[in-house]
C-alpha cells in the first residue's frame, strides 16, 4: 500500500464497493482502450453504456430518475477512481456531474424524467455548451442568440472546445434569449442532436493532451428547438443556473487533480526505486528524497482540504471563494508535482509511453478550464475584501 492510500473520513463500506467496481472498470475496460481511444480523438459509444450498467453514471442522482440514489460522494468516489486512472477519454464529471445535475436541480419534471434515465443509462451522452470563440471568461459576452419562433426558438452561433462534443446527444446550450441585457439575458436550452436541421459539429480539437477526450466546435444556424426545451420553462436564468453549481463543479475537478498528483507520486516512487545509478537507487538521492517528499506533503494537503470540502459540501456549506480555492490550488500544485515527478524519470519522463508525460500534457488545462485560476483568485479577493 502506497503512502498515499490512507483512509478518508467519509469513507463507508458501500462507497467502498462503488469505488472497487469503479477501479475494476477503469483499470480493465478502459486503460487498455486508451491508446486507441487517443488515436481516433474519442471514444467507442458502447464504454457510456458499460459505464451506464455498472451503475458509475448519475451515480448521486435519485433512483426515480434512473440515477443510482446515491449522494455527492458516489460521484466524488468515481470521479477519483477514473482520474488515478488516467482515464480521460470521457468526461463522467460533464455528463454525470455537470449536466445531469442541471437537469435535476432545474429541469421541470417532465424535462427530469424525459432526459435523466437515458443519461444515466449511458445511452444519451451529455455536454453542456457554453464557450464561444469571442466568450469564454467573460460569459456574459455570449452571443449565440434563442429567439421565439411559433412553439419554436431559432438558435444562432457558434460554440467551441466542447467536451464530449463529437459524441453528445443532448447538449445545454448558454443562449442569448435578451440580446440587451448581460447576465440576465442568458438561459440555457436543451438540444437533442439526433437529425436536428441546422445543427453542426465542427472538426475534433487537436490538443496537446487529453487527445483521447472529443473537443469540438459547434455550428447552430436557424437551428428549431421547442421552447418546451428551455431549461426550468422561464427565460434569463441560465446564468444563475450556472453560477449556483459552481462549487460543486469545482470541487470535482479539485479531487480529480488530487487523484492525479497522488498517482503521480506513487508511479515516481516506484520508479526510483527500481532505477539504479552510481551504485545504488535513484530513489537513494538526497535530491529525489526531498522532491518526493515536498510531493507526496502536497498531495496530502490537497486531499485533506479535499475531505474538508466534501464535508462541507455535504452539509450544504461550500461557499464559492472555499471551491475556487480547491480549484485553484490543487490544478497548480498538481502541475508542479508533476513536473517535479517527470524531472526524477529523467528522459523516460518524456516519453509516451509513460504515464507520467501524458500526465504532464494532460494536467495543464486544469489551471484554464472550470474557471481559470486568475479568477478563482479574483473570486477569493472579492470575498475578502467583502469580509
Ligand atoms: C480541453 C478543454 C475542454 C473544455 N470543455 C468545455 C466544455 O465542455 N464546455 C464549455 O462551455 N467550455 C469548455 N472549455 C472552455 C473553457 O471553459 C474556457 O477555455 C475557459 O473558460 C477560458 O476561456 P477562454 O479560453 O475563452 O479564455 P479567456 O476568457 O480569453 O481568458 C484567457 C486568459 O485570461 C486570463 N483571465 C481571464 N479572466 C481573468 C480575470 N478576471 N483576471 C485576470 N486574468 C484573467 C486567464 O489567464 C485566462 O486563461 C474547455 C476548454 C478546454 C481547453
Amino acid at each position: 500500500m502506497s503512502f498515499g492510500a490512507v483512509a478518508r473520513p467519509w469513507m463507508t463500506d458501500e462507497l467502498q464497493m462503488v469505488r472497487d467496481t469503479a477501479r475494476r472498470f477503469f483499470e480493465t475496460e478502459c486503460v487498455p482502450n486508451q491508446k486507441k481511444w487517443q488515436e481516433q480523438g474519442h471514444v467507442d459509444r458502447a464504454i457510456w453504456r458499460r459505464a451506464g450498467e455498472l451503475g458509475l453514471l448519475c451515480a448521486g442522482v435519485p433512483e426515480e430518475y434512473g440515477g443510482g440514489g446515491g449522494s455527492f460522494l458516489h460521484e466524488a468516489v468515481v470521479c477519483e477512481e477514473q482520474m488515478r486512472a488516467l482515464v480521460n477519454s470521457f468526461s463522467i464529471n460533464v455528463h454525470s456531474g455537470i449536466v445531469a445535475h442541471y437537469l435535476l436541480s432545474y429541469g421541470t419534471e417532465e424535462q427530469k424524467k424525459r432526459w435523466i434515465p437515458g443519461i444515466a443509462r449511458g445511452e444519451t451522452v451529455a455536454a453542456v455548451a457554453m464557450t464561444e470563440p469571442g466568450a469564454g471568461t467573460d460569459l456574459q459576452r455570449i452571443t449565440t442568440s434563442a429567439v421565439k419562433d411559433g412553439s419554436d426558438y431559432v438558435i444562432n452561433g457558434a460554440k467551441t472546445f466542447i467536451t464530449n462534443g463529437l459524441l453528445a446527444d443532448i447538449i445545454v446550450v448558454a443562449c442569448k434569449t435578451d440580446p440587451t441585457a448581460k447576465a440576465k439575458g442568458v438561459s440555457l436550452v436543451v438540444i437533442e442532436t439526433k437529425d436536428l436541421k441546422g445543427f453542426r459539429r465542427g472538426r475534433l480539437l487537436e490538443k496537446i493532451g487529453q487527445q483521447g477526450q472529443d473537443t469540438v466546435e459547434l455550428f447552430f444556424d436557424d437551428m428549431r428547438v421547442p421552447q418546451a426545451n428551455l431549461l426550468g420553462g422561464e427565460e434569463g436564468k441560465g446564468f444563475v443556473h450556472l453560477m449556483q453549481q459552481l462549487p460543486r463543479e469545482r470541487l470535482l475537478l479539485a479531487i480529480g487533480n488530487a487523484a492525479i498528483m497522488q498517482r503521480a507520486v506513487d508511479d515516481t516512487l516506484a520508479y526510483t526505486r527500481d532505477r539504479k545509478i552510481f551504485g545504488d537507487t535513484l530513489l537513494h538521492l538526497q535530491n529525489t528524497r526531498f522532491k518526493l517528499a515536498e510531493c507526496q506533503t502536497k498531495a496530502a494537503f490537497a486531499r485533506s482540504f479535499v475531505d474538508d470540502c466534501v464535508a462541507r459540501l455535504a452539509r450544504n456549506e461550500l461557499d464559492v471563494p472555499t471551491a475556487a480555492m480547491a480549484k485553484w490550488w490543487i490544478s497548480q500544485a498538481t502541475c508542479e508535482v508533476v513536473d517535479e515527478c517527470l524531472q526524477l524519470h529523467g528522459g523516460y519522463g518524456y516519453m509516451q509511453e509513460f504515464p507520467i508525460a501524458r500526465m504532464y500534457t494532460d494536467v495543464r488545462v486544469a489551471r484554464i478550464y472550470g474557471g481559470a485560476n486568475e479568477v478563482m483568485k479574483e473570486i477569493i479577493a472579492r470575498a475578502m475584501e467583502n469580509g
